[in-house]
């Protein structure tokens, strides 16, 4: 675990703080209506903090707008351009992501360093296997794990030439094994908080599963601060990924689905019920566990050790609460009596 905490706008990362799901807008960040909407639905979907990108001045000078009326911190992300940095920062970022490394003279450096720390505000060093530094691909001849981790306590030593240490890091590489294990390496030598991530993990199906393979590896082993999910896909997907991810390992409360593969026993279709109920505690935040079960074998067993659940029989269905059978229902009303109940008795 990270033992440095940062404050990105309120929320802090590192050193134990809940682990936080991030979300990058894919809007023009200069179109300030466009963006902030979509930051809305980002927030709604559960997402904490929220990055931006930052390609030129407009943009830059457009975040302003952005931050008086996001109700999540925002991240701006900056390749290159120190002086996109520091207007960001002027104009109100609660983090910037840029590699000291790669925005020339030192004399930048120093003052990316000197506005950020006059401000409180965080830097992430995002490293990604896909641009590292020529001279650490002729070294290690791939961006393997060792030179993604040398590349970040490269531009570590950057800001901490100048006693800049507001920072966290982030090693992402589209492999999943490549990440796992530059995070371990990292984990292992720095304290700092980690932000985690497999970039350019594909589109919507597959990205999760990649995501959720290469960050929940990490998290169950006790690394990693906050997570951002990198799907081909309308971003709230990743907020509600990376949401999933947390609630599968514990680290975030909600709702938690238990539901059979269902086999040659069950007499309902219990795909179609399953996705009912899930519809329906979708947004719900209390901290619950319902089963949803195709029959009274295995059934009545998970489901009366959920809080709610509901257990398929021949042309009805039973209906357990806390261990007890509440009420039986025909198939038709099983889900929406199970979601009355639910919602009587939170
Ligand atoms: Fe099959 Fe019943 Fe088990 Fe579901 S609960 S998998 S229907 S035996």
């Amino acid at each position: 675990m990270s033992d440095k905490r940062i404050n990105v706008g309120g929320v802090p990362v590192g050193a134990g703080a809940p682990v936080t799901v991030q979300s990058m807008t894919n809007t023009s960040t200069e179109d300030v209506e466009a963006t902030v909407q979509q930051i809305e639905r980002l927030a709604a979907a559960g997402c904490d903090i929220v990055r931006v990108a930052v390609p030129r001045m407009e943009a830059a000078l457009a975040v302003g707008a952005i931050k008086e009326r996001s109700p999540i911190p925002v991240v701006c992300d900056i390749h290159f351009d120190y002086k996109l940095a520091l207007e960001c920062v002027r104009m109100g970022a609660d983090k910037i992501r840029i590699n000291p490394g790669n925005i020339g003279d030192e004399s930048r450096v120093r003052e990316v360093a000197r506005a950020c720390m006059e401000k409180g505000v965080p830097i992430r060093i995002g490293v990604n296997g896909g641009s590292l530094e020529k001279k650490l691909l002729e070294k290690y001849g791939a961006p393997t794990p060792e030179a993604m981790v040398e590349s970040a306590l490269g531009h570590i030593a950057l800001l901490n030439k100048f006693d800049f240490d507001d920072i966290c890091v982030s090693l992402k590489a589209s492999d999943v094994k490549t990440t796992i294990e530059a995070y371990r390496i990292m984990a292992d030598r720095t304290g700092y908080p980690l932000h985690l991530g497999v970039t350019e993990a594909g589109t919507e199906y597959m990205g999760t599963i990649k995501s959720a393979v290469g960050i929940g590896t990490l998290l169950a082993e006790g690394i990693g601060d906050t997570i951002r999910v990198s799907l081909t896909a309308p971003p709230e997907r990743e907020a509600e990924a990376g949401i999933a991810i947390l609630k599968a390992l514990g680290l975030r409360g909600g709702v938690k689905l238990v539901s059979c593969p269902s086999c040659g026993r069950c007499q309902i279709d219990l795909i179609s019920v399953a996705q009912e109920v899930e519809r329906g505690l979708k947004g719900c935040d209390a901290d619950i566990t319902v089963a949803v079960m195709g029959c009274a074998v295995n059934g009545p067993g998970e489901a009366s050790a959920a809080d709610f659940g509901l257990a398929g029989g021949k042309g009805e269905g039973i209906i357990f609460k806390k261990g007890k059978i509440v009420k039986k229902a025909p198939v038709a009303s099983l889900a929406s009596e199970l979601l009355k109940m639910i919602q009587e008795s939170l």
